[in-house]
């Protein structure tokens, strides 16, 4: 029924750069023959899962909606996929995210355009807008995405579903296609916040592949459903007023109402301060530009993807077939980065941003001290429409205003539909928690839903 959706749908929304028609068959005929047979299936038996076109898989291909990965097909899969085949979930296809998850709004996606299923005039968030668009329009129960600044949690706001960026080392980047390393997770797009914390049940845990997974003993294994539906005394909610001013009137609105439903649930709103805030940008900008460009660096002509053919020596290779393959807002980053790490400039802009990092992390500390989370906006607006931004880098970066604060930090984010803008598109709100405290995020969000 999903692949005839997916059939129906896809042209409008363009969510799916690749599906796996056959492969999907042939793997639900199989679960039905051992279900029949009275043969113990995984938890997600059946279950269609789409996965962002930047992880690994077996087949198809990995393209990262790059040109200079158009072609390439990956020799192996991307841990969460393992971890989701182990459960007998059906890996339905690839889906759409801008290229090498730079950007905010799937515009910059080099391989095809896909637009929000509540208004197609209107972009569908990004990176991950393609697992957000088809969680959103039905055409998959769940997807994998990466945010690396926000990724997960803006799109899901934009397309009215949750979206949820684990702690940092929780869920293994191996087979992940890296862009900023010290900041890169995968987390889940679900319907609800429930199947959002199932699929981490199955998708988080050491990996011995990945060497910034965290060990057992650091982040144990848990239930992220086991207080899922249970009542939360005593809660304490920590907002900066800042950040709801900031958002646009219809996003503060929805945000305030939603503050308002904890307090009148008996939970306790606190005013708080994030110091350093303004510099969370900034910050960003230059650690995932400096991270990127360096792992960039392995798209040379040679040993992936695309070879320029006007070539005609070694370093034809290499500049033509980036300069070929690469889209502006690649291009723009790896300059960034390189500069931002060059000799003369690195303690001027590098180091400063860590030591800026290092800020930002205390500021969360210094709120976790009292409270049991951070809720804020998702987003300052509801999704916008194709164009209106993509001629302005900056006012693209903005968008990340509210999210990038929990990639610097390393702590994790959800955000959970909590209302419409002006424009009667979805907006969200998020909540952050300190590190490893994800079973009572999800609590913490159910409540709401
Ligand atoms: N929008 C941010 C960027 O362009 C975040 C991207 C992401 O989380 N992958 O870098």
């Amino acid at each position: 029924a999903v692949l005839a959706d997916i059939e129906a749908e896809n042209e409008k929304t363009g969510a799916y750069l690749e599906v796996f028609a056959d492969h999907c068959l042939e793997k639900a005929a199989k679960i039905d023959q051992r279900i029949k047979a009275g043969e113990k299936c995984g938890a997600l038996a059946g279950v269609p899962i789409a996965i962002k076109d930047n992880m690994t898989t077996l087949w198809g291909k990995t393209t990262c909606s790059s040109k200079i990965l158009e072609n390439f097909e990956a020799p192996y899969n991307a841990t969460v996929v393992e971890k989701l085949l182990a459960e007998d979930a059906i890996i339905i296809g690839k889906v759409n995210l801008d290229e090498f998850a730079m950007g905010s709004s799937t515009e910059n996606a080099g391989l095809g355009k896909t637009t929000n299923p509540w208004d197609s005039s209107r972009v569908p968030g990004g990176s991950s807008g393609g697992s957000a668009a088809a969680v959103s329009a039905g055409l998959c129960f769940g997807a994998l995405g990466s945010d690396t600044g926000g990724s997960i949690r803006q799109p899901a706001s934009f397309c009215g579903v949750v979206g949820v960026k684990p702690t940092y080392g929780r869920v293994s980047r191996y087979g992940l296609v890296a862009f900023g390393s010290s900041l890169d997770q995968i987390g889940p797009l679900a319907r609800n916040t429930q199947d959002a914390a199932l699929l981490m049940n199955i998708i988080s845990g050491h990996d011995p592949k990945d060497s910034t997974s965290l060990s057992e003993e650091a982040a144990p294994n848990t239930d992220f459903t086991l207080y899922i539906d249970k009542p939360l005394e005593g809660l304490k909610i920590a907002v900066v007023p800042e950040f709801i001013d900031k958002a646009s009137d219809s996003v503060s609105k929805a945000v305030q109402q939603a503050i308002d439903f904890y307090s009148s649930k008996g939970a306790e709103i606190r005013e708080v301060k994030m110091p350093h805030s303004d510099y969370a940008v900034a910050t960003y900008y230059i650690v995932a530009t400096a991270e990127a460009s360096a792992n960039l660096a392995r798209f040379d002509g040679v040993r992936y993807g695309y070879r320029s053919e006007k070539a005609e020596n070694y370093l034809d290779v290499y500049t033509k077939s980036r300069d070929e393959g690469f889209g502006a807002e690649v291009k723009r980053r790896i300059m960034l980065g390189t500069y931002a790490l060059s000799s003369g400039y690195y303690d001027a802009y590098y180091l400063k941003a860590l030591k800026v990092r290092n800020l930002i992390r205390q500021d969360f500390k210094e709120i976790f001290k009292d409270c049991d989370c951070l809720l804020t906006p998702t987003s300052p607006s509801g999704a916008f429409k194709f164009g209106e931004k993509s001629d302005d880098p900056i006012q693209m970066y903005l968008e990340d205003i509210y999210t990038i604060s929990a990639n610097l930090a390393g702590v994790p984010g959800v955000s959970v539909p909590c209302g419409f803008d002006e424009n009667n598109m979805p907006v969200g709100m998020q909540i952050i928690t300190d590190t490893f405290q994800e079973a009572k995020m999800f609590q913490i969000a159910r409540m709401f839903e």
